[in-house]
């Protein structure tokens, strides 16, 4: 036995093999002194300490003590059996084991006899190998098969969202000259950095794989449901990469200059398949190459022109801002009498060949761009102003202004500032300003909100929630910020008649104002029998055609002398 025993040690050194023995309730009664080479405990610390399953790792221990007593009380043997334990340094190895039951002559278990053979290095190559058929060896990216099932996985979750996505194939400049010229290797060193750019230039979330050759993809998910959005956001990628790859990179002997074309091509849902889709981007591509190389085109011609359509009214925008064709316009806010009490800023587009253009169709575009926050600023102070002349005149001295503030102005860092200058300048009272925000405002971060809010508040200037109901709104936080009005949204007054959940809206939003102190005013007000469910719900103050439409200043004086008359 101990010639055996000694036999069987030098045997489970070699093949890093434990052999071990338990007692019915799994609980090591002997152990071979190859545990410590393996898992790093002495038989000694292993022997009626630890159980067959406690070195498994936290996460699988209970499934595989439940899984092996399961064996036990059957009287199973064992074979093969993979499960992952500990070392006692930490790491994880992977063992196989096989084993038998002792039985006493009655049958009854008296514990199992076995061997775990630790297989991790045979499991590490499973994983190589696995890695190696999904992943480009050159690059460490998703070769072309791991492409197309995440592809696969993109048009699905776009099929559920609704949401566009977008495929941009890429395609080194040139690189075959490279290539033949310089030989592989020096390809090969192009290759890995191109892809570590692209890697950088894109997000965690985007999958960006090597296609083979210098072809590489990145998909993006999730890019909105609006067809134009998503088009702005792929070419705002595109071009990011064509700046990030649009570089000098070592070699073994020199700098070498490349550049890639780029061709996108969006999906919605999963009517085009993966190919359909990566032919698309392949044309795409070409055509970037034929304008010239190192710029991005987008597959469908359509998508295209709506772009540069929206940044020519950019470009036209922000001349409009420098050259004022900018005007703003007032709609009066009233309370039960019809005395006007307000007036909201509403800014308007002079267009020198389209006209008056409404803000509907150019705020957005003032967003997307930044452009919204000299526009905004450029409002504020026009409002300024005007009041600081209303206020000489005995009328329309009291006249309360709302100004609306986009998000993205309002989070500027040096939003606070950029009033305080107005008002110094123009030497406005801030009391007559209010400021119109909408519901957005609340998934921001909340401490730098309400500080820039409190700073404001101690100038004089109030705040209105604009669009209230139609968004995200935490009732806890909002009591936080020092709001002073809601605006209940027109989309819930124009069916507040018919509607039964709209009534219900605009009741909520009035007793929610009441319960916090807060005043209420509606917007989008059209008609009488709109205004008088209103005023039953509790509503004093409204806005709408009903009374006024946004009037130039001119008419607005107008209008506020007829009534005052
Ligand atoms: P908003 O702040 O919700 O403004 C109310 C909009 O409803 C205005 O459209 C107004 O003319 C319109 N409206 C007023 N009464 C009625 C009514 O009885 N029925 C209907 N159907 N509509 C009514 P407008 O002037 O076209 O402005 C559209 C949006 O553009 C505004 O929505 C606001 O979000 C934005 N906007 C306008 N001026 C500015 C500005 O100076 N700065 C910023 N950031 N956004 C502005
Ligand atoms: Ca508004
Ligand atoms: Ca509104």
């Amino acid at each position: 036995m101990r010639e055996s025993e000694e036999r069987f040690e030098q045997l489970t050194q070699f093949n890093r093999t434990v052999i071990w023995e338990c007692d019915a309730q799994g609980l090591y009664t002997y152990v071979s002194d190859s545990a410590y080479d393996i898992l790093g405990y002495f038989p000694d610390e292993m022997v009626g300490h630890l159980h067959c399953w406690d070195l498994a790792p936290e996460a699988t221990r209970e499934r595989l003590k439940a899984q092996m007593l399961e064996r036990f009380a059957a009287h199973k043997p064992f074979r093969d059996f993979i499960s992952s334990i500990t070392h006692q340094r930490g790491h994880l190895l992977w063992r196989s084991s096989g084993a038998l039951p002792i039985l006493a002559s009655n049958q009854t278990l008296l514990g199992y006899r076995g061997s775990d053979r630790d297989i991790t290095d045979q499991k590490r190559s499973e994983e190589t190998i696995k890695t190696l058929a999904f992943y480009d060896t050159l690059t460490g990216l998703p070769n072309r098969k791991l492409l197309l099932d995440r592809l696969k996985q993109a048009l699905a979750a776009s099929k559920r969202s609704g949401h566009y996505g977008a495929i941009l194939l890429l395609d080194l400049d040139h690189f075959k000259t490279l290539n033949d010229t310089m030989g592989h290797q020096q390809g090969d060193l192009l290759l890995i950095q191109v892809a570590e750019q692209i890697v950088g230039a894109t997000r965690e979330g985007d999958t960006v794989a090597r296609l083979g050759g210098d072809e590489f993809v990145v998909v993006l998910n999730d890019l909105g449901a609006a067809q134009s959005d998503a088009a702005l956001a792929s070419e705002t990628v595109g071009y990011k990469l064509i700046g990030a790859l649009d570089r000098l990179y070592p070699l073994d002997a020199l700098e070498y200059r490349s550049s890639a074309s780029i061709g996108i091509t969006l999906f919605q849902g999963d009517d085009a398949s993966n190919d359909d889709l990566l032919k698309q981007a392949d044309i795409a591509m070409y055509r970037a190459k034929e304008s010239g190389r190192n710029t991005i085109s987008f597959f469908d011609p359509q998508t295209e022109a709506a772009l540069h359509q929206k940044a020519l009214l950019k470009e036209e925008l922000r001349h409009a801002i420098e050259h004022s064709e900018l005007v703003v316009f007032y709609q009066a806010q009233v309370d039960d009498e019809r005395r006007i009490c307000g007036a909201e800023a509403l800014v308007r587009w002079n267009h020198p060949t389209r006209g008056l253009v409404s803000p509907a169709a150019f705020i957005p575009i003032a967003e997307e761009s930044g452009l919204i926050v000299p526009l905004g600023l450029w409002v504020l102070r026009s409002v300024a102003q005007q009041s600081v002349i209303w206020q000489s005149e005995a009328r329309m001295q009291d006249l309360l202004i709302s100004v609306n503030v986009s998000v993205r102005q309002f989070m500027q860092h040096d939003f606070v500032d950029q009033v305080r200058a107005v008002i110094n300048e123009t030497h406005v009272d801030p009391s007559l300003l209010k400021f119109e925000m909408t519901e957005s405002i609340l998934a921001r971060n909340t401490e730098e909100i309400i500080v820039k809010m409190e700073q404001l508040k101690a100038m004089g200037i109030g705040f209105s929630l604009d669009d209230f109901g139609t968004g995200y709104s935490s009732l806890g936080y909002l009591k936080r910020l020092p709001i002073d009005q809601l605006k209940i949204d027109q989309s819930f007054v124009r069916d507040i008649l018919s509607n039964p959940n709209d009534e219900i809206i605009c009741k909520s939003t009035i007793a929610l104002a009441r319960s916090m102190g807060l005043d209420v005013i509606a917007e989008g007000v059209e008609t009488l029998s709109q205004r008088d469910a209103l005023r039953l719900l509790g509503c004093h103050n409204y806005q709408g055609f009903f009374f006024a439409p946004a009037l130039c200043v001119r008419d607005f004086e107008l209008m506020h002398q007829k009534e005052v008359a």
